[in-house]
């Protein structure tokens, strides 16, 4: 038995100016292709390693055309698409008798508004019939083109995400399975009209935490074999965005149905508290300060949440590091800044340098009415770094980061760390690689929006979302949404709901 095994993954901000070209996928020269696919993926804590150790368990041959990961951006570029469905293609039509994918669910390329839906769409065209196993993204904004082509899918259920490679275990161990002949997997899917703030997405809180123990408690019920609940992705402007159900039952598709129309209704019965409302930034920013000088240990952490780059947002605006400076903030360490020329700049300055600089601010944002600028800083060059790093965890555990060369720039109360390449600050070693200990601050400013959490929450003080100016940010009114279905929850009034069965 030969399987296929790759990863596709994008998760696409329609509002962000980020371009999604090749060589943004792996960690900076392009996606990962054949054996060296392999290489990069067998020992990662994703989906695709889970995937190629229990096929290889149940005596498959394992064919890895493809592994291409890209932070989110804009919609993934046309020929950047078509270069790496093609691998997979090629790999299919070279033979093979199933096909395993580490996909996210919500990619918009340029020619597809459902980038795993077409991929899956084009497979199934080139070998109808061919068992698809998949693993998703909690981030997901299912469609009917998604399992309509897969023959089983299962989705992470934490966020931050910490169970990718269970997910990938799960859906592999079903998929296999399924080919065994043991399970008749049927599928039901749905959704609500209704998009979840991601900032109100962490499964520890609820109401996200309860609905998660309902998915969970569903797949343990007779004749369920998988069950996920999918919060989405609601930057993606697309019909499918927002929060989905998605059922795998053996063989009785009827009970598949009466466990996604429950957990439907589940979800649009507390959908006001998935809604986040946001306050001033000065206000935020004030709060921060206040908590610093109470009690407890660490830095405050000020979360710059709607400049994420895991959302697409551009890493470099400057509102809540301004802020800061301007409320007369001290000890304070950002991470990152991503401005490559301004770390050209200062690396030619060199370590120990006075500079004074344009930093941040400099991609525009035309889908934005507030458009961010550049900060002027004078300071010195603390140290610099070629910006590579081996997460330690717990997210991403293992997988090589690349920041690109990048500086420790000191101006008076504030350490930033600019970068070349945009990387969410999920591991102190975004920190610790430049000589700044995160738990010895006063002040983390962090371009992160959950993810931040299994890693500086232990070492913090305190918390502070601050809504500052990007293209990740969660105040819906900044966007003109296109292609989401209308009406919806909370952007529209008087939206109703029953559960398709
Ligand atoms: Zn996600």
């Amino acid at each position: 038995m030969k399987i296929v095994v790759a990863a596709f993954s994008h998760e696409t901000n329609s509002f962000s100016p980020v371009p999604t070209t090749l060589d943004r996928f792996g960690v900076g020269s392009g996606p990962y292709f054949g054996p060296a696919a392999r290489a990069a993926s067998e020992k990662i804590g994703m989906p695709i390693a889970a995937f190629i150790r229990l096929a290889e368990a149940a005596g498959a041959t394992v064919v890895t055309p493809v592994a291409a990961r890209c932070s989110p951006s804009a919609p993934v570029d046309a020929a950047a698409y078509e270069t790496i469905c093609g691998a997979i293609l090629d790999a299919v039509r070279e033979g093979c008798d199933a096909v395993l994918l580490d996909l996210h669910g919500a990619m918009i390329a340029e020619q597809a508004d459902d980038g795993e839906g077409e991929l899956l769409g084009r497979i199934r065209a080139l070998r109808p019939g061919l068992p698809i196993g998949v693993a998703l993204d909690f981030h997901t904004n299912l469609t009917a083109a998604m399992v309509d082509n897969a023959t089983v899918a299962v989705g992470y259920r934490t966020y931050p995400h910490l169970d990718m490679y269970e997910t990938g275990e799960r859906a592999g161990r079903l998929f296999l399975d399924a080919l065994a002949g043991r399970v008749r997997p049927v599928m039901a899917w749905g959704n609500a009209p209704m998009l979840p703030h991601t900032l109100k997405q962490d499964t520890n809180d609820e109401p996200m935490r309860g609905l998660m123990v309902l998915a969970a408690a569903a797949e343990n019920e007779p004749g369920i074999l998988a069950v996920t609940m999918f919060a989405g992705f609601p930057l993606a402007d697309t019909a499918g965005a927002g929060l989905s159900v998605l059922v795998v039952a053996d063989g009785d598709r009827a009970r598949a149905e009466a466990v996604r129309d429950r957990l439907l209704a589940a979800a649009w019965a507390v959908r006001e508290g998935l809604v986040y409302r946001g306050r001033p930034l000065a206000d935020s920013v004030a709060e921060a300060a206040r908590l610093a000088d109470g009690p407890g240990r660490g830095p405050v952490l000020l979360i710059d949440h709607a400049d994420n780059c895991n959302s697409g947002g551009t890493l470099d605006s400057m509102s809540v590091v301004a802020e800061a400076i301007r409320q007369g903030l001290d000890d304070v360490a950002v991470a990152p800044v991503c401005d490559p020329d301004a770390v050209a700049a200062l690396l030619a300055a060199g370590v120990g340098a006075t500079v004074t600089i344009d930093i941040g601010g400099k991609m525009a944002c035309p889908t934005l009415a507030e458009q961010p600028a550049p900060l002027r800083l004078t300071g010195t060059v603390g140290a610099v770094s070629d910006g590579l790093l081996t997460v330690t965890g717990p997210v991403f555990t293992g997988t090589l980061v690349n920041m690109g060369p990048s500086v420790r720039f000191d101006a008076g109360g504030v350490s930033l760390v600019v970068t070349s390449r945009r990387i969410e600050p999920y591991d102190l070693g975004v920190f610790q690689s430049l000589g700044i200990e995160p738990a010895e601050r006063r002040f983390l400013i962090l371009k992160s929006r959950i993810q931040y959490k299994p890693t500086f929450v232990p070492i913090a003080r305190g918390v502070v979302e601050c809504d500052g100016v990007g293209v990740a940010s969660s105040d819906y009114s900044l966007f003109r949404f296109q292609r989401l279905r209308r009406p919806i929850y909370p952007i529209d009034d008087g939206v109703e709901f029953s559960p398709p069965g």
